[in-house]
């Protein structure tokens, strides 16, 4: 005996059912392909318990002879293709003669059909893969199939089911994607006699659209249409609030055929790019027009997959066309924004030169108003102009915000400014606590009202000793208590907060300057001034803004900081208007 059998046909046609028949869906799928493939412009199907107790399709198309009908559940039987050449260039949308034979293996099937020149029908019966029945019916022309009990003879395979819901959205799902790519075709579901849709015959697809999916979705859709001269491209784009974490809302049809592809999503995704966070997908409809010889359908059981002779190609050129109508869509709202009557209120920002020539944009998102607002945390009133003579260069009309408690913005003559409060302060406290000390005019103090005692470590203390003139020049009273302790009674005016732990901290930072080689005088100027100077962080008053700048620019180097830190920056308008595509 040899170990190797050829197996019986019905557990072949079982076997391939298994690639062929997931769910109801593809059983659904199937069927609806047939009657589409046999010129059908009406379909109805029926189901039950979401397709498991009962999957009927019922089409007005070309019907089948009783030979035909026989033969229809062999396997490997088709009137679609003949030869090899015809695989190569498919029209339909079967071809591989497989579904009717692997459905009646795991089912019960009931047909009836009747050709146009035939005066009766034939209905049909098969169990377990073999023929019951087979006598003449009255019937129209066309096709009724009745599938029941999926799986019946596979429990194995019953029990993978998901629920009734699941598996009925699974079928509203498929019809929807036939009534998008078969438009001229009328559909009729039911699901326990109760009708989920009637979509009529019509090739508006738009109307089609809003039938399925609400006019709300059609009214942020993105129309567009591509044609190359071999590949035509058209559909529509979700807006980005239309947005999903799933992508259950992009739909691909190549040659009318639904299919997933991991080409065409990148694509597609791409192409939107930065307008969705990281793990939104669109909504998207796209319909790719290609010839058949440039597609090998081939490659999926269920043909839910194909594969371009040029991948790249077809992925470059639906990135492009899903790009252009994504800008050419927000250009013209942009336009729409400019000639909207509702004028550009521009907040605190009065008599500035946004204000005087009203937006103008060119490209990118209309920018909103709202932006600013949120933006210029602290709007300031206060216009009175800062002097030429004190200011260097002016700042005239100027107003001064304060952004993210840490910068400062405005604007001369002709340039924004946009300072660093922390440098800005540390520069000026800086030359201050300089000129001080080197014309030997003394810094006010201020005297705390409980002396705090320190305790100071040797290297600390041993400072302390030998600097104690200079330190009290600048403000600081500081005792010897008992060993190493020291107490602070007055520390300079210019620390807002003073206190005996701001003593130690300049001390710290002065030793730190003086071992890197400064002079003693910078040196504690420089490590006053950063303690002293507003943090980034602290909240501003427009008043206190404007002092800060007028002592800024009246410094004779203001740009930088005792650090080496710039203290300002400036963008003159014409960089501005380079930017924005105004020059
Ligand atoms: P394929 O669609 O790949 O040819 P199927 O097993 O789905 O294979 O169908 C086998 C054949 O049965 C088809 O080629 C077609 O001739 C015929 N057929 C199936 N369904 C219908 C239908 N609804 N109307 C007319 N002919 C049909
Ligand atoms: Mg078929």
């Amino acid at each position: 005996m040899p170990k190797i059998q050829i197996l019986p046909e019905e557990l072949i046609n079982q076997i391939a059912a298994g690639e062929v028949v997931e769910r109801p869906a593809s059983v659904a799928k199937e069927l609806v392909e047939n009657s589409l493939d046999a010129g059908a412009t009406g379909i109805e199907i029926e189901i039950r318990d979401g397709g498991r107790k009962l999957i009927r399709v019922v089409d007005n198309g070309c019907g089948m002879n009783r030979e035909d009908v026989q033969l229809a559940f062999s396997r490997h039987a088709t009137s679609k293709i003949s030869s090899l050449a015809d695989l190569h260039q498919i029209y339909s949308l079967g071809f591989r003669g497989e579904a009717l034979p692997s459905i009646a293996s795991v089912s019960r099937v009931e047909l009836v059909t009747k050709t146009a020149d035939e005066a009766a029908g034939t209905v049909l019966k098969i169990e377990a893969g073999q023929i019951s029945l087979i006598k003449d019916s009255p019937a129209n022309t066309g096709t009724s199939i009745s599938v029941s009990d999926l799986f019946y003879s596979t429990p194995a395979r019953r029990k993978f089911l998901k629920s009734q819901v699941t598996e009925t959205r699974h079928i509203i799902g498929l019809v929807t994607n036939f009534a998008l790519a078969f438009p001229e075709v009328s559909y009729r579901l039911t699901s326990e006699s109760r009708e989920i849709f009637h979509l009529k015959q019509s090739e508006n697809l738009k109307a089609k659209i809003a039938e399925l999916f609400g006019s709300e979705v059609v009214s942020k859709l993105i129309e567009f249409r591509q044609a190359e001269s071999i590949l035509q491209i058209y559909g529509f784009l979700g807006k980005p609030e239309l947005s999903k974490s799933s992508r259950s809302d992009i739909r691909f049809f190549v040659n009318q055929r639904s299919i997933n592809s991991r080409t065409l999503l990148h694509a597609l995704t791409s192409a939107y790019g930065e307008m969705l966070t990281k793990g939104r997908f669109p909504l998207a409809i796209l319909f790719l027009k290609i010839p058949p010889q440039l597609v090998d359908v081939n490659v999926h059981p269920q043909k839910l997959e194909v594969r371009f002779q040029d991948e790249r190609g077809v992925h470059d050129l639906l990135f492009r066309t899903v790009k252009k109508a994504l800008d050419r869509e927000f250009q013209s709202a942009v336009k729409k924004s400019v000639k909207s009557p509702v004028t550009y209120q521009s907040p605190g920002l009065s008599g500035s030169a946004v204000r005087e020539e009203g937006p103008q944009y060119r490209t990118g998102l209309p920018v909103q108003p709202l932006l600013l607002k949120e933006i210029f945390s602290t709007p300031q009133k206060d216009s009175s102009p800062v002097k030429k003579e004190l200011s260097g260069p002016a700042l005239e009309r100027a107003n001064f915000y304060q952004l993210f408690n840490t910068y400062i913005l405005t604007q001369t003559d002709d340039e924004l400014m946009i300072v660093d409060q922390h440098a800005a302060h540390e520069r000026v406290l800086y030359e201050e606590i300089w000129q001080s000390i080197s014309f030997e005019k003394k810094i006010s103090t201020q005297r705390l009202l409980f002396p705090e005692t320190v305790q100071l470590d040797p290297r600390e203390y041993d400072f302390l000793e030998s600097n104690q003139p200079l330190l009290e020049r600048v403000g600081f009273e500081v005792r010897s208590l008992s060993g190493r302790t020291v107490i602070v009674s007055a520390v300079p005016a210019i620390t807002r907060q003073g206190s005996a732990k701001l003593f130690k901290e300049v001390l710290e930072q002065f030793i730190g300057l003086e071992e890197d080689g400064q002079d003693k005088t910078s040196a504690i100027a420089s490590a006053l001034a950063c303690r002293a100077a507003v943090k980034s962080g602290d909240s501003l008053s427009g008043p206190e803004m404007q002092a800060l700048l007028q002592s800024l620019l009246s410094l004779k180097t203001p740009q930088v900081c005792p650090h080496g830190r710039p203290t300002l920056i400036r963008i003159p308008i014409s960089e501005l208007e380079r930017r924005f595509g105004r020059s």
